[in-house]
């Protein structure tokens, strides 16, 4: 049989090249203006070496690789004995060690400094256009680490055993008894079959093997609905205590080297996020000691719950950017009625609304990083008001933004060849996963209500860029006016969430970004709608140069 007659080569078949071989700091003047605004200029060699590693082809393919090929659950092994281990593709295992080495997991716990948790935040924005699957167990290592620090006098195998190997730059795949490895990682298991987000339902018991109190070894019982990244070392989990739902540090080991009582039932057929391993999880027996007072485990749990919710935020603006540039890059080369996609009016509307939503994203997530990396009042302030509505707000955009991202690749962007799809299937799991949607804006107007100086804090963010835009003045004008009925009223939360990242967003363009960028977006977006498609505004002005800041050639 004669193959049918094709057109030879990508040029020839108006295919675009592959985007790949960028420098993905080099050729992203938000997410420089960014680092450079919020006190990390002293990282940008690093994260320029990293950004062309995360951009290279080698990357890219193990990223393609570890979510074709997904991990493989072991319950036991050939002679019968539970092994309740998984099994990973090279690739998932490349990609961990690229995460650990950029110190994604632990960097500013390891070296703090002024600007690290910006730093941080900006080597994530990176890897996150990378590889979403592998965020999941880099970013549980990132947010217990500061609540193991914090209950170190209590366990003190935790400063000498644990915390080193935690800060390491190493990965360690092997699964062996923490002192006998380079490096570690630390999960999460709050979630059970009858409640997530009323982690107060928990079932799973607690009971203490000896004396009880912070630090004391308790045994547990009961089951896991949802327990990510199986494979790390150690988990921070909810159980009822006597006293009360606690937290508890369960490593996948006992001191003696003996196997703890953890057994991996299942592995969860998810939508996206395939190249990491979510498990069902048993606990028999385990032996897990007990992390601040029995009774006191949401509060200490929740200083993680604070980080792994940053990460949702800087993780969306990750896929929102990935997705973007894939599809300037290809609207650049692809030609259609004579020239090229991007070049035609509407769809250099479509691409720089993308633009417009994409830097707002990337900055609101470094701002957002550097309120990690303050304790004054006012960073503390604003990062409990701030964090989830921007979980909300940033994570629900992700999913219309990948859809429309991928339509600028046509048909070429549904298939699987593409990485449109992946994409597409990886963006709601940040909406979902620690704290879906209603439930963070409920905890907004919690915190309106409890930190004192949330509504001041809000407003010291808001005060600098006023007087640049009038529709923004008259925005914010409104939203501080309406803060005190808002916040007081349920079925508005989501509503208010918006309006207050929409708020920040625009602050931060117009204090930051080249006045067209500032003015498309109060334009765009304080007017009026916010749930409406991409580019279907009355024309974003200079839409040229908007797009053309935002992906380098
Ligand atoms: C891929 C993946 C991996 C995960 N990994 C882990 C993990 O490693 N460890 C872990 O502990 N959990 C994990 N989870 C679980 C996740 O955190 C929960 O699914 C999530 O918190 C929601 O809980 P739920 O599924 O029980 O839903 P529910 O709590 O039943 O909520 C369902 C819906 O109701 C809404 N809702 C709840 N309460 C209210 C209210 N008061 N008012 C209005 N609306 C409300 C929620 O916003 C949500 O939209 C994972 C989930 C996924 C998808």
């Amino acid at each position: 049989m004669s193959a049918r007659p094709r057109a030879a080569g990508p040029d020839a078949a108006n295919q675009p090249p592959p985007y790949e071989g960028r420098n993905l700091f080099d050729c992203d003047a938000a997410l420089r203006a960014g680092v450079a605004a919020f006190g990390a200029a002293w990282a940008e060699d690093s994260l320029r070496a990293f950004g062309a590693v995360a951009g290279g082809a080698e990357a890219r393919a193990w990223a393609r690789d570890a979510n074709r090929h997904p991990p493989e659950l072991q319950t036991h092994d050939r002679y019968g004995e539970r092994a309740d281990t998984v099994e990973f593709h090279p690739a998932y295992h490349a990609l961990m060690a690229l995460g650990c080495e950029a110190g994604v997991h632990s960097g500013p716990w390891a070296g703090p400094r002024p600007g690290a948790q910006v730093a941080r935040a900006a080597t994530y924005l990176l890897f996150g256009q990378l590889e979403n699957g592998t965020q999941c167990p880099l970013t549980m290592t990132f947010a217990a680490t500061p609540v193991l620090a914090r209950h170190a006098d209590s366990l003190p195998a935790l400063a000498r055993d644990w915390l080193p190997r935690i800060h390491a730059r190493a990965y360690d795949r092997r699964f062996l008894p923490v002192v006998e490895k380079r490096g570690a990682t630390v999960g999460m298991g709050m979630t059970e079959r009858q409640g997530g987000s009323d982690v107060r339902t928990n079932r799973t018991r607690a009971t203490p093997l000896g004396r009880s109190g912070a630090g004391e070894a308790y045994r547990l019982d009961g089951d896991k609905w949802f327990f990510s990244a199986p494979m790390c070392d150690a988990f921070l989990v909810l159980a009822q205590a006597p006293g009360g739902l606690s937290c508890f540090f369960l490593p996948r080991f006992l001191p003696d080297g003996a196997k703890n009582g953890i057994r991996l039932l299942r592995l969860k057929d998810k939508l996206g996020n395939r190249s990491n391993a979510s498990s069902e999880a048993g606990f028999e027996g385990a032996t897990a000691w007990l992390i601040g007072d029995e009774g006191r485990g949401v509060p200490v749990i929740l200083e993680m719950v604070g980080y792994t919710r940053l990460d949702c935020v800087i993780g969306s603006a990750a896929l929102m950017r990935e997705a973007l540039a894939q599809a300037i890059h290809h609207a650049r080369h692809r030609r259609a009625f004579g020239q090229t996609l991007a070049a035609h009016a509407l769809m250099q509307n479509v691409l720089a609304d993308l633009a417009l939503e994409s830097e707002a994203a990337t900055m609101l997530a470094l701002r957002l990083a550097q309120a990690y990396d303050r304790e004054d009042a006012g960073a503390v302030a604003l990062r409990r008001v701030l964090t989830p509505a921007a979980k909300f707000w940033v994570c629900k955009r992700a999913s219309a933004f990948a859809q429309e991202a991928m339509e600028v690749l046509g048909g070429n962007g549904y298939v699987e060849d593409s990485p449109m799809p992946r994409l597409y299937r990886e963006a709601p799991v940040n909406s979902i996963w620690e704290g879906s949607g209603n439930v963070v804006c409920l905890d907004l107007l919690r915190a309106l209500a409890r930190e004192r100086g949330g509504t001041a804090a809000l407003e010291a963010e808001l005060s600098p860029a006023r007087g640049r835009d009038a529709a923004f003045d008259a925005f914010t004008l409104r939203l501080i006016a309406d803060l005190p009925d808002a916040a007081a009223d349920e079925a508005r939360a989501r509503g208010l969430a918006a309006r207050l990242v929409l708020a920040v967003q625009a602050a931060l363009l117009l204090r930051h970004a080249p006045p067209e960028v500032a003015a498309g977006f109060c334009a765009s977006r304080l007017a009026g709608a916010d749930g409406r498609v991409f580019g279907a505004q009355d024309g974003v002005r200079a839409g040229g140069a908007i797009v053309a800041r935002a992906l380098a050639d």
